[in-house]
């Protein structure tokens, strides 16, 4: 455990889990690298090219379908390294010029180290700490991929007389562990999971839903898209998903604040629910189904013809990776939210136009 957290936790007493949550991911990301095979996790942006370049192409043919407004903000809720972002103004460059001359770019960052990181291939871009600072006078193409996840949640555990919120607590020389001695808001527990078995644990990211409905406003008001891809379902859920990652291997999410990529699964379904009624939601659907739908195969297909031997195979490895149930295809879910009076945004085959 970070040795700055564990102090304050000594000092201050037992703390929400939101709030370690939010001061560990800070600290993290602030000093550690994350990414990439030397990193703690890979996404999907650093496993191929082809992800970010798709997503070019979503965001080119949505704008293209809504007239090609004149100006737009393009923006990317925790870019990383800002390789998403580099992949898909190359394919928007390709597929839709102008976009790429329109577009504003807007990138919502905290790490100043990662600013500094996304800054080299991304110039010219404006960095926020949060969604707030965002333009508000023209129409907004976001995405965010795995940035959700990384947001604090609370967690709610079922005792034997009760539901409870679960802090952490450092105290003396040991560990840090669980507090359970605060009862719940049972405002926050939904109706059809009070009775849930002793043990349970339902999670919910105020934060996330926070983000929902912000960008659900923004597109609602300043016309819109904005596309979340994360690991996730459809909740109102029970079940403990947090999860802590160090060099790629799990760890134990307490005994490694600060120290490892901290995250949990993403409640699309309460996302959902917090957008604003005057936005489309679309999703959640899997990343494998989204990615088919968009040309995935084909885009690979494209690269091999082009490639080596050996670079055949890891595309196609690659392909597998982004779109097999067993790998990201399924575990990892897009969910896109639009302005009700912009056309609907590609990629969500199941519903009807
Ligand atoms: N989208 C990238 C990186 C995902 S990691 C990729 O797919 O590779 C999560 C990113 O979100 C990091 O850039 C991290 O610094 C940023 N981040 C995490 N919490 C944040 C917060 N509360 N506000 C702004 N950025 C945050």
């Amino acid at each position: 455990m970070n040795p700055e957290l564990a102090e304050l936790l000594k000092r201050q007493g037992p703390l929400p889990l939101a709030r370690v949550m939010a001061l560990a991911a800070d600290q993290y990301y602030a000093t550690k690298e994350p990414f990439g095979t030397a990193g703690d996790f890979v996404t999907a942006p650093e496993i191929s090219q082809m992800f970010g370049e798709l997503i070019g192409l979503w965001l080119a043919d949505i704008w293209q379908r809504a007239g090609a407004p004149k100006r737009v903000l393009l923006a990317e809720l925790g870019p990383g390294r800002g390789t998403l972002m580099v992949d898909a103004l190359r394919a928007i460059q390709r597929a839709a010029p102008a976009l790429a001359q329109a577009a504003e770019l807007h990138l919502v960052e905290r790490s100043p180290r990662l600013r500094a990181i996304q800054a080299k291939v991304l110039p010219g871009a404006t960095w926020h700490d949060d969604l707030g600072t965002l333009p508000e006078d023209a129409p907004l193409l976001l995405v965010a991929n795995e940035f959700l996840d990384a947001l604090p949640i609370a967690q709610f555990e079922k005792l034997e007389d009760g539901w409870v919120l679960r802090r952490v607590e450092v105290a003396g020389s040991s560990g840090p562990r669980w507090d359970r001695s605060v009862g719940a808001n049972l405002a926050f527990i939904p109706a059809s999971l009070r009775d849930a078995p002793r043990g349970s644990i339902h999670e919910r990211s105020f934060a996330a839903e926070q983000v929902g409905a912000a960008v659900a406003k923004r597109v609602a008001a300043q016309g819109g898209a904005a596309l979340f891809i994360d690991y996730g379902y459809a909740g109102p859920a029970l079940g403990d998903t947090l999860q802590a990652l160090k060099g790629g291997q799990y760890a134990d999410a307490l005994e490694t604040l600060g120290e490892a990529d901290i995250s949990a699964h993403v409640d699309f379904g309460a996302i959902a629910r917090a957008a604003d009624p005057h936005a489309r939601v679309q999703g959640p659907q899997p990343q494998g189904m989204f990615l088919d739908s968009l040309g995935l195969p084909e885009r690979a297909e494209r690269l091999k013809a082009m490639a080596s031997n050996a670079r055949r195979a890891e595309i196609e490895a690659a392909r597998v990776r982004l779109s097999s149930i067993g790998a990201m295809g399924r575990l990892f879910q897009a969910m896109a939210i639009s302005a009700s009076d912009w056309p609907a945004p590609a990629g969500f085959p199941t519903l009807p136009a």
